[in-house]
């Protein structure tokens, strides 16, 4: 099954951060891809540092539960306290896509529902995968980014790396 996640850091040593994220879910995931990692300003006009987001992507047997618990222990890893809902975090990894699956768990929307709304989310993920099409919408991610372009006025992710 090919899985995508999300990576978002905001606090601390960011590119470490993520770089231990990577290396991490590298060893759960056949055939491991990365994006570029992005920067964006929080949402809402927040005050907080910027963010740094990348995608990842590659297959794996390992259920969908299986991957959000991953996703929880790397952040309690990277020593995420979870003080405010949206609050500043060291680690935020979510899970975007488990093949062409929708999912509606109590503890697991799968595509992530924010997907559509976040730049910093659709960017890197059309850089590493231009081809994959939501499973719930049918929309390809170029089609889903023209959507967020033409929908709102916030400034865009800038691309930090190769
Ligand atoms: P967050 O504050 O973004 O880390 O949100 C974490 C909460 O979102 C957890 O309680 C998860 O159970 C829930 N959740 C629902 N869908 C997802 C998803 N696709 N990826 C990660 N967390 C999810």
């Amino acid at each position: 099954m090919l899985v995508h996640f999300g990576l978002g850091s905001n606090l601390g040593d960011r590119h470490a951060l993520l770089q231990n994220a990577r290396t991490a879910l590298a060893k759960q995931l056949v055939e491991f891809r990365e994006s570029p990692i992005y920067e964006s300003t929080p949402l809402l006009g927040m005050d907080q540092p910027s963010y740094l987001n990348q995608v990842v992507c590659g297959t794996t047997t390992l259920e969908p539960l299986a991957l959000l618990r991953l996703c929880q222990t790397l952040e309690e890893q990277a020593g995420r306290v979870r003080a405010e809902h949206w609050g500043a975090r060291t680690l935020d990894i979510d899970v975007l896509s488990y093949g062409a699956q929708v999912l509606s768990l109590p503890e697991l929307t799968v595509p992530h529902p924010e997907l559509p709304n976040r730049a910093f989310v659709l960017l890197p993920f059309k850089h590493l995968t231009p081809d994959w099409v939501h499973p719930g919408t049918g929309q390809m991610l170029d089609e889903l980014w023209a959507q967020w372009q033409a929908c709102t006025a916030e400034p865009q992710p800038t691309q930090v790396s190769e």
